[in-house]
Order: structure tokens, then sequence, then C-alpha cells
């Protein structure tokens, strides 16, 4: 999962980026509302962490802006506390929720797997595939019941898969979605990761469809 962190605090920034990436999601981090309104216009987000007070545009005008051109990822804003008229402002403009600081990072994290969840339509935060379960609180993949051990990024494609089940996804859209800005980005290495993942999880738990992507199921073919 990738989020996108817009904040100019940069001790606020920091935290966020260290508690994000250490709950393995992969995180870009700008500073101001120009540069972040073109992130989130050019680039495919599961996420974005907005905070209100920027230099150059205020995150409300960035967010008013994606979502008339049609950008639906979720947003979470983040305002000072005892500003209502400001947060009942951000909602109105598509914000998905709100978060005052000071905030508690477990708090920033909890909304973060609840957004992401909701916006794909998954309810609970264990996701399952046939006797494969992942645990987004613990961070566990667990086969009929017991634990496996994963990679990071074997972690990372699980995740996208079985948030996204019961869809065909595109190596380019999972390459999108797995990988930050300062990751090497291969298509070839990703077929690689999917082959070991199959070799720890059965061979049925991802199906390739050759041609448009891999897609996990209840009921693999
Ligand atoms: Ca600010």
């Amino acid at each position: 999962m990738r989020i996108l962190l817009v904040e100019d605090e940069p001790k606020i920034a920091y935290s966020i980026v260290s508690a994000l990436t250490g709950a393995n999601y992969r995180v870009d981090a700008v500073r101001d509302g120009e540069t972040a309104w073109f992130r989130g216009d050019t680039e495919d987000y599961d996420l974005v962490i907005l905070d209100l007070g920027l230099p150059k545009m205020d995150g409300l005008a960035v967010l008013k802006r994606w979502r008339a051109a049609g950008k639906m990822m979720p947003v979470l804003i983040l305002t000072a506390r005892g500003t209502w008229p400001e947060r009942v402002e951000g909602i109105d403009a598509g914000a998905d929720d709100y978060l005052a600081k000071p905030f508690q990072i477990e708090e920033v994290l909890a909304r973060v797997r609840a957004l992401i969840r909701r916006s794909v339509g998954q309810g609970s935060a264990i996701l399952t595939a046939g006797p494969i379960a992942l645990d987004t609180r613990q961070m566990r993949v667990l086969f009929d019941g017991a634990p496996v051990s994963v990679s990071p990024l074997e972690y990372r494609l699980i995740g996208y898969l079985l948030h996204h089940k019961g869809r065909v996804v595109s190596s380019s859209e999972l390459i999108e979605h797995l990988y930050g800005d300062d990751d090497a980005r291969d298509a070839n290495a990703l077929e690689a990761v999917v082959t070991r993942l199959r070799r720890k999880l059965g061979p049925d738990f991802i199906e390739t469809r050759r041609g448009f992507g891999y897609l996990v199921s209840d009921e693999p073919a």
C-alpha cells in the first residue's frame, strides 16, 4: 500500500513516516500544497494524509482540486485541535476522516488501516482468502492458522491482493502500489516474488491471468 503524506512540520512528518514505514507502507512525503496536488493528481495512492495549513496551497484547496478532478483516494486530514469549522469544511470538501493534532501515532495507524479497508469494501482487520489470513494489526500472515514468515515486500504484495480480492490486478498497478519512490521497479522481480509466495502459501493462492495480471479469490481455479 502506498501513502502520500503531506505535512510541512518536519518533526510531525518524521514521526508519521517512521510509523508508516515501520508498518510496512510505502510512503512519499511532501511538504507543500502545490507538490502535494501534483503528486496526488499524477500518481495512484491508496491513501493520503493531508495537513491543512501548508505553504503554497492550503490543504483544503488541494483536496477540492483532487475531488473536482475525480480523484477518489481516501484522505485523512490533520487539523489543529479546537478548529471544528475547519474539520467540517474538510469533510464537506471530500475528506474521509480527520485527526486533531497532537495525536497518538497508534491512532494514525488505526485510522489508516480502517480507511484503506473501507475504500476497497473490506470490513475486517483480518483479511482472508481460503486458508490464507492476513492480520493487518499484527502484520502477520497465517496459513491454516499457522504463522508464515514473509519479507516486507511479500507482505505488501499479499496485502494488496487481499484488499482487492476477486479483482484481477495488473503488474503495473502492483508495481505502482508496492514500491516507493526510491525503490527499483521491475516486473520480473515481481514475478519472482509471486513465485516465492506460491511456494510458501500453496500453488493456488495467487492465480496468474496471462496478459492481465494476478488474482486472489476465495475459490482458486
Ligand atoms: Ca502545517
